[in-house]
């Protein structure tokens, strides 16, 4: 059985011993989950308000999802704008997509002031098409996103394809042809079914060394208005009126209000003791998912990249919030003390936890996406099962919300809970974001309401 060995957690270098809760303690907030949601938050709200802060965390900080993604800095939803459009309208549709882009800017901010380390490599990204519903997909999305002052992603299309003439003539200003040759190369694979290839500014870094360097910062320079515990699982939150008491083993923590960060993590249950029943709901719409790994080393012949492919037929279960893909990410990366080498890591396989069930990271690696893993890489890089030794392999816990959009927010029912959760795949920037937006709130900023904002129980049907 192989254990869940992650290339990002190797790197942390901490000495930080870690300090769990001990006493009864107090803040204006508390913040549960010290992932990169967890210390981004903390970041803007000790940088944006006043308010004091608690950042509490069951393990260490970025040993969750953030210490076992594949570190691709991306902008887009697990689902097409054009759905966001059709669900939300155009107008709040538009303005999600561009918030999520705007954390590439929060992203800078925050390395910049905390002076960060961290490497942060920003390249243009490609993505491989082998359908045409896939095609006439981006070509839809691309169309609101020109429309509507949002920077459009390139679409090439083989010259050669026999279903461009099905084209409708209402795109034909959105894309432009090359030889598959070309295409092929962009996407760096031999397989003849890509017929199409879009690109887009993407980056990767290790996200979870970007917490760790980034919660050393907010220690050092915020002393009075920051506590962090390790070590704290919070077992119970209890919702008051204008307060909020958190159980974590024998002590409490009081505060005015709390931030869930937690992502899929389900082991907690909430009190509302001021109105109608949140825990149920809260359960049932962030849904574990356990996402797959594999990282290989080769010499450092190539530049940093980042490649999804969407396959033409779907290896692995139905995605009902988008179509399932595998992707690729290179970037320099420190090996037996030298730095001539390239980490490459591949994904895509995923697991739905049972609602209710536990996740642990000491689960083995599965066999299964071993098996999908092997098939991705023999069909696209003709690299025989076993030909590749991996030196990582590793799986991490995404949340998935219904509809498959981050929340972010207070909680309608009792807004001294407030979300910022739920990555459904696609997490490092909408988590930043979530974290400006939620330190907004704090400070009682009017916030204009957008698609994140959690819906109101009470009102569903
Ligand atoms: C395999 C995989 C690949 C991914 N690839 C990408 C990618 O390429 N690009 C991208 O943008 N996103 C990707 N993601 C998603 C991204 O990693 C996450 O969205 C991001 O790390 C979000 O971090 P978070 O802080 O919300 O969650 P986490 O990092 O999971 O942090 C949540 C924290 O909450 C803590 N916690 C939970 N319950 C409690 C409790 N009761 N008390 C105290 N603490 C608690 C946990 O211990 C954990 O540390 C991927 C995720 C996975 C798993």
């Amino acid at each position: 059985m192989l254990p869940n060995h992650s290339p990002w957690i190797k790197q942390l270098k901490r000495t930080r011993p870690v300090v769990p809760l001990d006493k009864d303690v107090s803040s204006d907030v508390v913040i549960v989950g010290g992932g990169i949601a967890g210390v981004t938050t903390a970041f803007f709200t000790l940088r944006d308000t006043d308010k004091t802060v608690i950042l509490i965390e069951a393990n260490k900080i970025a040993h969750g999802a953030t210490g076992h993604n594949a570190g691709q800095i991306a902008s887009y939803f697990e689902r097409p704008l054009s759905d966001l459009v059709e669900k939300f309208g155009v107008e709040l549709a538009i303005e999600s997509q561009r918030s999520v882009e705007s954390a590439w800017i929060l992203l800078d901010q925050i390395v910049v002031e905390a002076k960060l380390q961290t490497p942060l490599y920003r390249f243009t990204g490609y993505a491989g098409l082998s359908r045409f519903d896939q095609v006439i997909l981006h070509l839809k999305n691309n169309r609101y996103r020109t429309d509507h002052g949002l920077i459009p992603e390139s679409i090439i299309l083989a010259d050669h394809w026999d279903e461009l003439v099905d084209i409708p003539k209402e795109f034909k200003d959105l894309y432009s042809l090359a030889t598959q040759k070309d295409i092929l190369q962009l996407l760096e694979t031999n397989n003849i079914d890509y017929i199409a290839c879009l690109s887009y500014q993407k980056g990767c870094m290790n996200s979870a060394l970007f917490s760790e360097e980034l919660i050393g910062y907010l220690i050092a320079t915020y002393k009075d208005r920051l506590a962090f515990y390790e070590g704290s699982p919070v077992t119970v939150v209890r919702l008051k009126d204008s307060k909020v008491l958190l159980e974590v083993s024998t002590h409490t923590i009081e505060a005015k209000r709390v931030v869930l960060c937690t992502n899929g993590f389900e082991n907690f249950s909430i009190i509302n003791e001021v109105g109608v029943e949140i825990d149920t709901k809260f359960h049932h719409s962030v849904n574990g998912r356990i996402g797959y790994m594999s990282g290989y080393i080769e010499p450092l012949n190539n530049p940093p990249a980042a490649i999804s492919y969407f396959p033409e037929i779907n290896q692995r279960n139905a995605d009902p919030t988008g179509e399932n893909y595998f992707y690729l990410t290179r970037r320099p990366h420190e090996h037996e003390g030298k730095d001539s080498y390239n980490l490459v890591c591949t994904g895509g396989p995923e697991k739905v936890l049972p609602n209710g069930a536990d996740y642990s990271s000491q689960d083995p690696y599965s066999e299964d996406a071993r098996f999908l893993i092997d098939e991705f890489m023999r069909s696209n890089y003709d690299k025989k099962p076993g030909e590749t030794e991996y030196s990582f392999q590793w799986h991490g816990l995404m949340g998935y919300t219904p509809n498959g959009i981050r929340l972010v927010g207070p909680e309608p029912c009792n807004p001294t809970l407030l979300y910022n959760l739920g990555c459904n795949g696609v997490g490092i920037l909408p988590s930043i974001f979530g974290g400006i937006r939620i330190s907004r709130f704090l400070n009682n900023e009017h916030v204009e309401r957008s698609i994140f904002d959690p819906q109101d129980q009470r009102r569903e049907i």
